[in-house]
C-alpha cells in the first residue's frame, strides 16, 4: 500500500491556522500537549489490559521517552500506549470529532486577539495541533496495542495530511516533530527539562528524557500526594491537564477520605465556563481511577448533575479493579462517594462564598446550574438555599436569601421574585411599582431553572417564594412606605366613573381577560396583566408553551391604575358618553402594551397598527 493523502476538514484548517498565528504566548506548551496526549494513551491500554492482559503482554511498564535528534533538528515523544489504527490516525487527527466545534471556531475566530477566549481552545482537543507552532512538518507513527500493523500520518499543517504503512514493531506511538527554523531551544536537554518540570510533573508515567535512566518528573499520581507537597503551580498544571483548561481554577479542593469507604478527591472548580455546561447530557468532568488505574471519564453517578462543572479525579481504594463502566452505574460505593464528594464541595463553597467577590464570579458562570440542585436533589437543598445569590431589587451586589428576609418588610410573609430574561428590564416591569412603593425587595430571576425551583422548593426558613405576579392580595396588606394601606383605597374601589370604565374595559376585552380590577400595585403604568392566585405563573407558562407543554394560555387579570392620569381621563369619557371607537382603541392598545412589556408578542400586529395609526392621527388631529 502507499501513501494516501487527504483534506483536514475545514474546522480543522481553520483551527490550525489560529492555533499557528495567534494562539499562545508560549510556544513551549506543545510539549505539555503530546505529553498529555501519551499520557492518557498509556491511561486507555491500562484499562483495557485489566480485562485483556494479552494487549499488554510482558511490556507492562509504561514510561513515555523524550529523545532529540540535534542532525535531523528532530524532537519525538514515544509511548507504549494504545496507539493507533489507521482509521483512528484520521478520525483523531484529520477531524474535530466534538460537537459544537464548528460553531466555537467561528468565534474563536472573530475573537483572534482577545486572549480570555481564545483560552477555551483547549476543551476542543487543539492540543495535538499546538505542535504545528514550532513544526514544519509533523510524523505520527502508530501501531494499536493487539494489531499486527503500523501507520504514519504525516502533515505539515496546511491544508491536508498523509497516511502510509509503517514498519514500526512496537506498540505505541512515536510522534515526530520535525521544528522550524529558529525553534532550536526545544533541542537543548536542559531547556526541556524546565519544560517537562513546569508543566508536566504531575504527569503520573515516567518521562525519560534523551536516553536518561531517572525520570525528568515526579511521576507519581499528585493526588495521591500530601497536601504539603504540592505547589500551588503544580495544583494548577495538573489542573490544566485534567481539565483541557488554561485558566487558574476558582477553587482546588484535594483530599482523602477515610472510614467505611477509601478514596482520594482533587476537584477543581473552574474559572471559567466550559462550553457544553447546558448540554442536555449534563455530564460532568471528573475522572474515576481504582488505584492510580484509570477508569472512566464518565462514571455515572459519581458526582451529582447539578456539579457537573467540577474537573478533577477520585481515585477509589474499594471499588474491584475489574469494575466495568457499566457496573458503575447504581454502584452503592458509587453513591456513597457521591454524597461525600458532595458534601466537601458544598462545604468548600460555602467558605469561598465569604469572599464576596470570588463568590460573585463563581456565581456568574455556574449559579445556573448549582439551582438546578433545588429542585432536584431534596438532600442538599437546605446547603443549596445558603449558597444561591441573586440580583435584586435592593441595588447591584448579589443577594442571598438571608440577606433577603433579613430586610423583609413588616407584614410580609412571602419572598418575592419576578421571572424574565433579563434583570434590567425587569428591574423597570410595572408589576414592581407597588413593591417599590412599599420599599419591598423583589429578586429578580433571569434563569430558566428558576421557573422550577420556588415551586418545588415551597420556602426558605418558613417564608415562602411568591411570584410578584400573583402577589396582589399579600401586597394589598403592607404599608406604603408614605403610611397608607390599600385596603381603604379598596373598598371605595368601582364607584362612578371608574366603574364605567371598568365596565367598558370587560365590555370591549371580552374573553381576552379573565377580569379587569383597580390595581394596588401600579404607581406609573397604566396597566399591567397579572395571574389569578391559583393560576400558573406568567413566565413559566410562557416558557412551558414554548416547549409544548400547554397548548392555550390561561387569562390574565388586566389591572389598571386608578391614580395613573390616562386611566383618570378614559373614567371621565366613559363615565360621560359611554364607549366610542377612540376609547376602544385606546383599551385595546393597552392590553397590547401590557402583553409587550411582559415580553409576550402581540396577538394581531396588524390590529395593532391600525389602532396605533387612528390614535396618531387623532393626536396630530
Ligand atoms: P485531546 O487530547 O483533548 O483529546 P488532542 O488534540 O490532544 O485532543 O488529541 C486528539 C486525539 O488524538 C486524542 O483524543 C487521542 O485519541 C489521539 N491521540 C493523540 N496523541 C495520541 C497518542 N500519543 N496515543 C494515542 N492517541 C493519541
Ligand atoms: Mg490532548
Amino acid at each position: 500500500m502507499t501513501e494516501t493523502r487527504m483534506p483536514f476538514r475545514a474546522e480543522v484548517s481553520r483551527l490550525l491556522d489560529i492555533v499557528v498565528h495567534s494562539l499562545y504566548s508560549e510556544k513551549e506548551i506543545f510539549l505539555r500537549e503530546l505529553i498529555s496526549n501519551a499520557s492518557d494513551a498509556c491511561d486507555k491500554l491500562r484499562y483495557e489490559a485489566l480485562t485483556q492482559p494479552e494487549l499488554t503482554g510482558e511490556d507492562t511498564e509504561f514510561a513515555i521517552a523524550i529523545s532529540i535528534d540535534k542532525k535531523a533538528r528532530t524532537l519525538t515523544i514515544s509511548d507504549n500506549g494504545v496507539g493507533m489504527t489507521r482509521d483512528e490516525l484520521i478520525e483523531n487527527l484529520g477531524t474535530i470529532a466534538r460537537s459544537g466545534t464548528t460553531a466555537f471556531i467561528e468565534q474563536l475566530a472573530a475573537a483572534k486577539d482577545k486572549k480570555g477566549d481564545v483560552n477555551l481552545i483547549g476543551q476542543f482537543g487543539v492540543g495535538f495541533y499546538a505542535a504545528f507552532m514550532v513544526a514544519q512538518t509533523v510524523e505520527v507513527k502508530s501501531r494499536r496495542a493487539g494489531s499486527g500493523e503500523s501507520w504514519c500520518w504525516r502533515s505539515d499543517g496546511k491544508g491536508e495530511y498523509a497516511v502510509e504503512p509503517d514498519p514500526k514493531t512496537e506498540r505505541g506511538t512515536d510522534v515526530i516533530v520535525y521544528l522550524k527554523q529558529g525553534e532550536d531551544e526545544f533541542l537543548d536537554v536542559e531547556r526541556l527539562r524546565f519544560i517537562i518540570g513546569k508543566y508536566s510533573d504531575h504527569i503520573a508515567i515516567p518521562i525519560l528524557l534523551n536516553g536518561e535512566e531517572k525520570p525528568a518528573n515526579r511521576a507519581s499520581a499528585l493526588w495521591m500526594r500530601s497536601k504539603n507537597d504540592v505547589t500551588p503551580e503544580q495544583y494548577k498544571e495538573f489542573y490544566h491537564h485534567v481539565a483541557h483548561a488554561f485558566e487558574d481554577p476558582a477553587l482546588t479542593i484535594h483530599w482523602r477520605a477515610e472510614g467505611k469507604l477509601e478514596y482520594a478527591g482533587l476537584l477543581y472548580v473552574p474559572g471559567m465556563k466550559p462550553f457544553d455546561l447546558f448540554d442536555p447530557k449534563r455530564r460532568h468532568g471528573v475522572k474515576l481511577y481504582v488505584k492510580r488505574v484509570f477508569i472512566t471519564d464518565h462514571a455515572d453517578g459519581l458526582v451529582p448533575p447539578w456539579l457537573r462543572f467540577l474537573r478533577g479525579v477520585i481515585d477509589s481504594e474499594d471499588l474491584p479493579l475489574n469494575v466495568s463502566r457499566e457496573m458503575l452505574q447504581n454502584n452503592p460505593m458509587i453513591s456513597h462517594i457521591r454524597r461525600g464528594v458532595t458534601r466537601r464541595v458544598l462545604g468548600d463553597l460555602a467558605k469561598l462564598a465569604d469572599s464576596t467577590e470570588a463568590y460573585a464570579k463563581f456565581w456568574d458562570n455556574f449559579g445556573a446550574v448549582l439551582k438546578e440542585g433545588l429542585y432536584e436533589d431534596e438532600e442538599h437543598r437546605e446547603d443549596l438555599l445558603k449558597l444561591v445569590r441573586f440580583r435584586s431589587t435592593h441595588g447591584e451586589a448579589l443577594v442571598s436569601l438571608e440577606d433577603y428576609v433579613g430586610r423583609m418588610k413588616e407584614g410580609q410573609e412571602s419572598i418575592f421574585y419576578i421571572c424574565g430574561d433579563n434583570a434590567e428590564r425587569l428591574a423597570r416591569n410595572p408589576h414592581l411599582e407597588g413593591f417599590k412603593s412599599r420599599g419591598i425587595e423583589v429578586l429578580l430571576l433571569t434563569e430558566t431553572v428558576d421557573d422550577f425551583w420556588p415551586t418545588a422548593v415551597g420556602a426558605y426558613k418558613e417564608k415562602g417564594f411568591k411570584s410578584v405576579t400573583r402577589a396582589g392580595e399579600e401586597l394589598g396588606k403592607i404599608k406604603t412606605t408614605d403610611g397608607t394601606t390599600n385596603e381603604t383605597e379598596k373598598k371605595t374601589e368601582a364607584t362612578g366613573d371608574l366603574a364605567s370604565l371598568i365596565a367598558l374595559v370587560k365590555l370591549t376585552l371580552g374573553d381576552e381577560v379573565k377580569d379587569v380590577r383597580l390595581s394596588d400595585r401600579l404607581t406609573e403604568s397604566p396597566v399591567c396583566l397579572v395571574a389569578d392566585e391559583g393560576d400558573i405563573d406568567i413566565h413559566l407558562e410562557r416558557f412551558l408553551k414554548q416547549h409544548n407543554q400547554i397548548k392555550t394560555p390561561s387569562k390574565r387579570i388586566f389591572e389598571i391604575n386608578p391614580k395613573h392620569a390616562l386611566i383618570l381621563k378614559m373614567a371621565g369619557r366613559a363615565g360621560a358618553s359611554g364607549a366610542s371607537d377612540a376609547l376602544g382603541d385606546v383599551i385595546w392598545l393597552l392590553l397590547d402594551q401590557a402583553r409587550l412589556i411582559d415580553g409576550e408578542a402581540l396577538a394581531d400586529p396588524s390590529a395593532f397598527g391600525k389602532r396605533v395609526n387612528s390614535v396618531l392621527a387623532t393626536a396630530i388631529g
